[in-house]
């Protein structure tokens, strides 16, 4: 029987990370991967959703800002074909690259299903059927991810209702699309066709669209959606669906108790995403599962067993890549035998609408309810040359801190590069940092990033360009 230091179930973001480290710390390391190398990050989350993204934006620009700027383009269209080939030239080039750090570093790879059948023994079954037990000593790691939720009335066909792993593979824009679900995920995809001329209706069974992010910046982006002519309902339901005779979909929904129906091409079915935490052989070892599903773990990633730790999307929220991949960095320390633990301020979390939405810490509503008295500062993109310059000046950069020590609490970005700025409220927050270490820290000019010094200023009462 094989046997190895440690164990890692899944090569996504959490997994190949850990893996690649356990490497790095002279531990002998299988990492095994059912599906694709790279996980639903590159294969068809984070990475392939984000070129498209940025193929929509430059479209969006070449047809709304050019001219303006005295760029004049001609004809501007849309190749949904190229479009694809160069977004999955991307994610071969990033999961070869991910192949060749694990093998560089030392870590050995293996294409499989794996299941536990004890605190130190794993089975994986391989695609000709065969099944070979290994064992580790030190550790088995559960980096299995999450996988796209599907409504019962809304089973995935792969043609006209699908999911997000199909969303990002189109090859032809639908005439019309009705997302379901006006999270991350359904925004951000739904504005990427919405770009290429599809109709856009959001169906949403909350009151808010992206509920638990600030609202202010949230607004910015529901604004744009219905500028392009997007359709966006809240408190609705989707109930169910009807193929009509010239190939459309009627779709039904209950909106606040009254019944509708929306005629489309295609629904994106976007509700969220389940932990992969069945049929993994938990259940056999004790393993806990929490009511959501998620398999939870502590400061050093252990489970209730202490020889099984979980990282990523299967251990909880927030799902994020970035989320998992420092959690592997981490847990391999531990298993290594290194003093380490997850110990951080703050998870930032980008959002990549059009608009950007990127976010740090808390929003005002969250520190009061927890008795803290804030002081908010916000500046706009509108009074900021830069953005001026780049024509994309809906948004703001707000800073929200404690009232009377003036330290930061939460920031929160919508508008121009909100994902890349928010770097600096995550690590102001890691660092513990008052508003005036931002504001008194000189900013280059002319950048976006000098909205968050102006916005830091103006939660200390200090602000120079603002009325
Ligand atoms: P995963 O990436 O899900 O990888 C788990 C791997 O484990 C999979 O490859 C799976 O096949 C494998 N596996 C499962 N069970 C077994 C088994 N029994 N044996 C062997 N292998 C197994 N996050 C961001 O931070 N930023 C973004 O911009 C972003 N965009 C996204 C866009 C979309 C459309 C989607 C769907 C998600 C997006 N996410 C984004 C979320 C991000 O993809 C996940 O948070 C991240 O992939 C989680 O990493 P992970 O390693 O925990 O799991």
């Amino acid at each position: 029987m094989k046997t190895y230091d440690a164990i890692v179930i899944g090569s996504g973001p959490g997994g190949y990370v850990c893996a690649i480290r356990l490497g790095q710390l002279k531990q002998k390391t299988l990492c095994i991967e059912k599906e694709e190398v790279g996980g639903v990050c590159l294969n068809w989350g984070c990475i392939p959703s984000k070129a498209l993204i940025n193929a929509a934006h430059t479209y969006e620009k070449a047809h709304s800002s050019m001219a303006t700027m005295g760029i004049k383009l001609g004809s501007v269209e849309h190749d949904p074909n190229a479009m694809q080939d160069w977004k999955e030239g991307i994610v071969k080039r990033l999961t070869g690259g991910v192949r060749g750090l694990l093998k560089s570093n030392g870590a050995d790879l293996m294409a499989g299903t794996a299941t536990i059948v004890s605190p130190n023994r794993i089975e994986v079954k391989k695609a000709d059927g065969s099944v070979e037990t290994i064992e580790a000593t030190k550790g088995i790691v559960l980096a299995t991810g999450s996988t796209t939720i599907e409504i019962p009335s809304f089973k995935f066909d792969g043609k006209q209702i699908i999911g997000a792993k199909e969303a990002v593979s189109l090859r032809e824009v639908p005439k019309r699309l009705l997302v379901i679900g006006g999270g991350v995920i359904g925004l951000e995809l739904g504005m990427v066709y919405q770009a290429f001329g599809a109709e856009l209706v959001v169906v949403e069974a909350m009151p808010t669209l992206l509920t638990g992010v600030d609202q202010d910046c949230v607004k910015v982006v529901e604004r744009r959606i219905q500028k392009r002519g997007g359709k966006i309902y809240k408190n609705a339901k989707a109930m169910g669906y009807e193929k009509q005779a010239d190939g459309s979909v009627a779709v039904k929904l209950d909106v606040e108790g009254k019944p509708e129906t929306v005629v489309t091409d295609m629904v994106l079915v976007a509700v969220g995403m389940r932990p992969n935490s069945r049929g993994l052989g938990l259940e056999n070892v004790g393993v806990n599962i929490d009511k959501r599903g998620f398999v939870p773990s502590d400061e050093f990633g252990r489970t209730n067993v202490p020889t099984i730790y979980s990282i990523g999307d299967v251990s909880g929220p927030p799902m994020l890549a970035h989320k998992a991949s420092k959690e592997g960095e981490v847990i391999a320390e531990v298993i290594a035998g290194h003093k380490a633990a997850k110990d951080w301020a703050c998870i930032p979390g980008a959002i990549f609408t059009d608009p950007e939405i990127a976010t740090a810490g808390l929003t005002a509503e969250e520190a009061q309810a927890k008795g803290i008295e804030v002081s908010v500062g916000k500046f706009p993109f509108a009074a900021l040359g830069k953005a001026m310059a780049m024509m994309e000046t809906d948004g703001f950069v707000k800073v929200v801190t404690d009232k009377k020590t003036k330290q930061v609490l939460g920031v929160h970005i919508v508008g121009p590069e909100a994902s890349t700025m928010i770097s600096e409220g995550a690590l102001a927050l890691e660092m513990a940092a008052f508003a005036e270490d931002i504001a008194l820290t000189i900013h280059p000019h002319p950048t976006l990033g000098e909205a968050f010094m102006e916005a830091a200023a103006h939660a200390m009462g200090a602000a120079v360009h603002i009325v």
